[in-house]
């Protein structure tokens, strides 16, 4: 295919290398897509913060000890070793970054969209957050602080977002699928509903 990145044209030579050695099947590189593309990712974040919206003792928990919480939750996709759940509110606006690489809880996100990995990114939110915010679509009011986590090797970090107003008839299941990964990123804020 004439259109593939040098990326991807590497990535196939080094499959079918492997498969062609006997180090690795076809079926083992399927079985990991079809895992990261259906078992791991935000949807089991989004659960977290559903069940969070209509459980307050879930919400306690998950604010004080999300590695248990998940651990509990048996999600695949690692990187949560230690993970760290902020919790937006009116007055506080988090958002998440890894400075130095592209640190990012697998587990409950999936993986890192390209712009996550952005030197532009990674520098701005720190130096600029209510200004890159506001370009991504989320404009803060100027009572509303900034907390900008930067997550690491060693520790994780996902956004509670606020839960939108006119969902209070929703059940918890539905309520998951309002929540997108970026606003579990805090780069967006999830609109209201008119009730
Ligand atoms: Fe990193």
């Amino acid at each position: 295919m004439a259109d593939e990145s040098p990326q991807e044209i590497r990535a196939e030579a080094l499959e079918s290398i492997l498969i062609e050695k006997g180090l690795l099947t076809a079926e083992a590189v399927d079985d990991v897509i079809t895992r990261y593309s259906e078992q791991v990712g935000p949807m089991n974040g989004a659960r977290l913060v559903a069940r969070a919206w209509v459980d307050p003792q879930f919400k306690k928990q998950l604010l004080t000890d999300a590695t248990s919480v998940v651990k509990s939750f048996g999600f695949e996709g690692g990187q949560v070793e230690k993970l760290v759940v902020v919790e937006n509110t009116n007055k506080v606006h988090n958002a998440v970054v890894c400075t130095l690489c592209s640190c990012y809880p697998w587990a409950v996100l999936g993986l890192p969209p390209k712009w996550y990995k952005d030197p532009a990114y990674r520098s701005r939110i720190v130096m600029e957050p209510r200004q890159l915010l506001s370009e991504m679509g989320v404009r803060l009011g100027h009572h509303v602080d900034i907390q900008v986590w930067d997550s690491s090797a060693e520790i994780r970090y996902m956004v509670l977002p606020m839960r939108p107003s006119g969902t209070q008839h929703l059940k918890e299941e539905q309520l998951a699928e309002l929540v997108t990964r970026d606003s579990m990123i805090g780069v967006e804020v999830l609109p209201g509903k008119p009730s």
